[in-house]
């Protein structure tokens, strides 16, 4: 079993050929409602991988939380670990789009907040009971450590997607199991500082190898179209994504990690799950949109033998 604990925000993009000024009222010319969060993003691609996942979230009492359950019944993702914290509004990303490509973000992290470390305590068993922990950089810092704290003490694997990179106690990382971050959170926590992006991708193993067991127990570095790199004791590897036409890279990342945990929980060995998250990744650049983008299992896994 996997259990994903992570955010849940209500992404609300306004498309705009400008942006408002200060005291401004304008009119956009367009308007989306989606699921986001990179807990809900990745608990949706791991669900689509594999039979055994739990979410654990917090929404608030508003009617984004609505809008984000519909989305968990539409994908089927259990959410009896998802619970509405009172008077709290659901974390939401309000997000301007200029005609530029510019945008501009106001994040309310809402009910994200509400996990807490004295949640993570409460949750003790089903942390003890679960093959896999995963979790992202966007919860709380100190409910991070509390988790991976949690997993040492059950001897639960952790798994941290270090997105975005915040400064969390090298202890917690260092049981990281794997640590999973792209290039730009790779050089925020120490692996290839020196790597452009476009660096060949065994530099970027070599990388990952070099401080692997120090920094974290595994690591997998993403590189966009050409795939990911991986390192763990055992060995490390570069894997090449499928090459595929990309139309929205949004919410890729996401794909791919919550493959890779799925994969992890059900026994795969670490090369054999990057293959198969790496493949989890190219279908969601294909089409537009984040959760929709994600493909299920038997396409997941045909593109990855492919
Ligand atoms: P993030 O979205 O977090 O920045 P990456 O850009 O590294 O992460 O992409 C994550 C994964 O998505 C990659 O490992 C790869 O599997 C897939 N991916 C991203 N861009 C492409 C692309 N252009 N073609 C094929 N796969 C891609």
């Amino acid at each position: 079993r996997l259990v994903v604990v992570g955010s849940v925000n209500i992404d609300a993009t306004s498309y705009v050929d400008a942006f408002p000024q200060p005291g401004e009222t304008i009119h956009s010319h367009g308007h989306r409602i989606a699921l986001g969060g990179k807990g809900a993003n990745q608990a949706i691609a791991a669900h689509l991988c594999s039979a055994d996942v739990e979410f654990l979230a917090r929404l608030g009492d508003d009617a984004a939380a609505d809008v984000a359950r519909a989305a968990f019944a539409r994908f089927g993702l259990p959410a009896g670990a998802v619970a509405t914290v009172p008077g709290t509004p659901t974390g939401v990303a309000q997000i301007t789009v200029a005609a530029s490509g510019e945008n501009t973000i106001v994040v309310t992290a809402g009910a994200n907040a509400a996990i807490g470390a004295d949640l993570i305590a409460a949750e003790h068993e089903r942390i003890a009971a679960a093959d896999l922990v995963l979790t992202q950089g966007e919860l709380p810092v100190p409910t991070i450590e509390s988790l991976a704290a949690a997993c040492r003490a059950a001897g639960t694997r952790f798994a941290l997607n270090l997105a975005p990179p915040v400064g969390v106690a090298a202890a917690a990382v260092a049981i990281a199991d794997p640590l999973v971050v792209n290039v730009h959170e790779a050089r925020a926590v120490g692996i290839g500082a020196a790597l452009s992006d476009e660096a060949p991708a065994e530099a970027w193993r070599d990388a990952a190898a070099s401080v692997v067991g120090d920094l974290a127990r595994s690591i997998v570095v993403t590189l966009g179209a050409r795939g990911a790199v991986a390192a763990d004791a055992d060995g490390s590897w570069v894997v090449a994504a499928p090459e595929v036409e990309a139309v929205d890279t949004t919410g890729a990342g996401d794909a791919a990690t919550g493959a890779l945990a799925a994969m992890l929980a059900e026994g795969r060995s670490l090369p054999e799950a990057v293959r198969i998250a790496v493949a989890a990744g190219a279908i969601a650049v294909q089409s537009r949109g984040t959760v929709d983008s994600y493909a299920g299992r038997a396409d997941v896994l045909a593109l990855a033998d492919r």
